[in-house]
């Protein structure tokens, strides 16, 4: 019987990215490569130009609106959640991972050890996405975004309640809600629709297609209007999502005195929200935050645990405090869609 080689010797970091040597393909590469395998389709994961591509059918779905017919892959595979396919020596599954639609992480098995790479993801209900699985493994692979203590989110449905009663308070003005187009906006939307509020919702221009491929993919988000050449008196009192860097530029003129909300895990900082002008900070985020993260670890249950894009350190001594080995990864080229500041496209 063959020894059974650590997960270090054959998953490596290179300048493309994580790279799984006897698969013959990477995770998530940020440079163009011949075989990717993709967690999401946020930009600076699900990237253009690969040859090869495998991910969820949602995730295949939503690069497909996002890039554009210009990204001409070669080919596609869609795995459903659980159905493992063998590439190279490496057997390979998706589980979900809560974060957006689609979005996955990728299970990977060799010579009989297992490596889960997590993706981003977050641990709260979200009713556009499956949520996310734990699966037992030998290393854990995780993100860690919100990996600090001072980041806990409070539920959803909180900072839902507290953008209703704005809107109550102030029922003559517009509620324009700065959120990332890909995940963020379709969340906030069926929040919404689950706290009663059907009336419609006015969508910047840059939100539509992607909330359109969220409802040809089966997630129903009500009545969606473009804000774009509504008449002032219709958005009077009426809820607008638009990308963060709208929400405060030339394109909110249109509004009628226009409350500035933004929905994003990084508001719990308030210096960033006063800084980017918001009077009213959702703290929203599609990241797990420091008690999910420590509880997923407990539940994976991994002896070893490597982290990724975010602070490293407070995980990693967190982990070691429970006898979990901790590594920071040092991957380059992952940002965090909440801070994006352009209008994405
Ligand atoms: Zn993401
Ligand atoms: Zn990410």
């Amino acid at each position: 019987m063959q020894a059974m080689p650590h997960p270090e010797t054959w998953l490596k970091v290179v300048p493309q990215g994580l790279y799984c040597e006897p698969g013959g393909f990477f995770v998530d590469p940020v440079t163009p490569v011949d075989r990717a395998v993709v967690t999401h389709a946020h930009s600076d994961h699900a990237r253009r130009g690969h040859r090869a591509v495998l991910g969820s059918a949602d995730t295949l779905a939503l690069m497909r609106v996002r890039l554009g017919a210009d990204d001409a892959r070669e080919t596609e595979q869609a795995l459903a959640w659980g159905e493992a396919v063998t590439v190279g020596d490496v057997r390979v599954w998706l589980q979900p991972a809560g974060h957006v639609l689609g979005s996955a992480q990728v299970a990977l098995e060799y010579l009989g050890t297992r490596a889960v790479v997590s993706g981003d993801y977050k641990r709260v209900a979200d009713p556009t996405c499956a949520p996310f699985e734990p699966i037992g493994c030998d290393v854990f692979i995780t993100e860690a975004t919100f990996a600090l203590p001072v980041f806990v989110h409070p539920p959803p449905e909180h900072e839902i309640a507290r953008l209703l009663d704005s809107v109550a308070l102030f029922s003559a003005r517009t509620h324009v809600v700065g959120c990332y187009a890909l995940g963020k906006c379709q969340r906030l939307i069926a929040l919404l629709r689950q706290a009663g509020w059907d009336r419609p919702i006015w969508l910047h221009g840059a939100l539509l297609a992607l909330c359109a491929a969220y409802e040809a993919r089966g997630v129903t988000l009500g009545d969606l209007r473009p804000a774009t050449g509504a008449a002032k008196s219709e958005l009077a009192g009426a809820i607008v999502l638009a990308p963060p860097a709208a929400v405060t530029d030339r394109w909110a003129r249109r509004l009628v005195e226009p409350v500035v909300a933004m929905a994003s895990g990084w508001m719990r900082v308030r210096q960033r929200a006063k800084s980017r002008g918001v009077e009213l900070p959702l703290v929203i985020s599609d990241h797990a935050d420091w008690n999910e993260l420590n509880a997923t670890l407990e539940e994976v249950a991994a002896p070893e645990v490597w982290v990724t894009h975010g602070r490293e350190e407070a995980l990693i001594h967190a982990a070691e405090r429970r006898g979990i080995r901790g590594r920071a990864l040092r991957l380059v080229g992952y940002g965090d869609e909440d801070e994006a500041e352009a209008v994405p496209q």
